[in-house]
């Protein structure tokens, strides 16, 4: 049992507190389902991108799938290998593109055709040979929020099988670049294993096409996208998962490279705020937290669902509330109508499932300072980054004022 009462007194709130060995058990028992294929577990920085918890993974021998230099460039100083990290994204700018040739990643994720020619074009400046895979667009329905759907035709990521094909060929006769994998990434928060089989079918017959005009392919890259349980989700066992997609790949030798992001930290993760008041209207009840959706933004981008716990408040009578926070926005909320126990000033509530997609997407608005973040680790706990200041979110400004 975690004491959150401790935690949120002496680190105050708002608070994001992680626990590491909840990381550890999904690392360990997403990586034994793929045991018996030659498999590197890519964590997908960008769920939670504090540089303890990509250390944590480092430590466990994980990759890191990135999607912008900078996180290329925590993956780094949190001790990830430079072979197994991954550049992807629809939008890498020349700067990105040079960086990751010259610090030699396992390979950079093209998502376009004109991009290859970018990476080409930037390979060559620096005489270079960039290792690339592709990203497809399998066209499959994941059925998750349309925010979080990437392999639909009707979204921005990866090219069709068409193109890709003739974007292989073209790698193959350059020689500033050399085809090493295939990815895709149907979208996030998949509780249907039908659609990821879908998918790595389609591609794994792609790969033997490939492999018919002397294209051979090193990695097969399934992104992430393996499901949580928030609420009530019947999700995919890494064991499921895993044997869908390794039933397509019969008389192919390759690695497979997962990108897990969410599965790995969404649970071990909870956010803590207090309650400063609560007040009610004709309609509506409404606890106002001094947590925000600059804290935790799930709610009000995707209407999400977190659960909720009220700390030492569990023999009264719950009713119907939305929990508010502070910000100037009627979009500001992190649940809506929501049974809880009536609530005074100082009360505790743990958001719970908020390791992933919680901080990082955290912002400065209404110039609240982000978060503290807390690590739990065997018995232990550490801070992991310090709560802004004020000082901290006017620092890039001040210098200029009196110009
Ligand atoms: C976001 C992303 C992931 C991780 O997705 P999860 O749903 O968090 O597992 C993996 N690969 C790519 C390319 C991504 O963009």
């Amino acid at each position: 049992m975690i004491d959150f009462r401790e935690l949120a007194d002496k680190y105050k709130t708002p608070l994001y507190v992680y626990d590491f060995d909840y990381m550890t058990q999904q690392y360990e028992a997403l990586k034994e389902a793929f045991r018996g294929r030659k498999s590197i577990l890519a964590y997908a920085v960008k769920a939670n991108s504090n540089l303890s918890v990509v250390k944590h993974f480092a430590d466990l021998g994980s990759g890191a799938d990135c999607v912008s230099i900078g996180e290329v460039r925590r993956a780094f100083l949190a001790g990830i290998p430079s072979y197994r990290i991954i550049f992807s994204g629809v939008g890498k700018n020349d700067d990105e593109i040079r960086e990751a040739i010259e610090r030699d990643i396992l390979y950079i994720n093209v998502e376009s055709e004109a991009e290859l020619n970018r990476v080409e074009l930037i390979a060559k400046e620096l005489d270079a040979v960039c290792r690339i895979s592709i990203r497809v667009n399998p066209n499959i329905d994941p059925k998750t929020h349309p925010y979080i759907s990437t392999g639909l035709h009707g979204n921005k990521f990866g090219v069709d099988i068409n193109s890709a094909k003739r974007m292989y060929i073209f790698a193959k006769n350059s020689d500033a670049l050399d085809p090493v994998g295939i990815h895709f990434h149907i979208g996030s928060q998949l509780t249907e294993l039908d659609p990821i089989r879908e998918a790595a079918e389609i591609v794994a017959d792609m790969i033997r096409s490939l492999e018919a005009i002397d294209i051979e392919l090193k990695f097969f890259d399934v992104g992430g996208g393996l499901g949580v349980k928030y609420k009530d989700e019947v999700t995919i066992a890494p064991y499921d998962y895993a044997q869908a997609i390794l039933g397509t790949l019969t008389g192919l030798d390759l690695t497979v490279i997962c990108e897990p992001g969410r599965f790995m930290t969404a649970n071990a993760g909870y956010f803590l705020t207090k309650v400063l008041y609560e007040k009610e209207n004709q309609e509506k009840r409404f606890v106002i937290v001094d947590g925000a959706m600059n804290d935790l933004l799930r709610p009000s981008l995707y209407n999400a669902y977190h659960k909720i716990e009220a700390i030492n408040k569990s023999d009264e009578q719950p009713t119907q509330a939305d929990v508010v926070g502070p910000v100037c926005e009627s979009g500001d909320f992190l649940a809506k109508d929501y049974p809880l126990p009536p609530l005074e000033h100082n009360d505790l509530l743990v958001v719970h499932s908020a390791g992933a997609y919680g901080f990082g997407m955290g912002s400065n608005y209404n110039t609240r300072g982000r978060s503290a973040e807390v690590a739990l680790e065997n018995g232990a706990e550490r801070l992991i980054r310090r709560r802004e200041t004020f000082d901290d979110l006017v620092a890039l400004e001040l210098e200029y004022l009196n110009k």
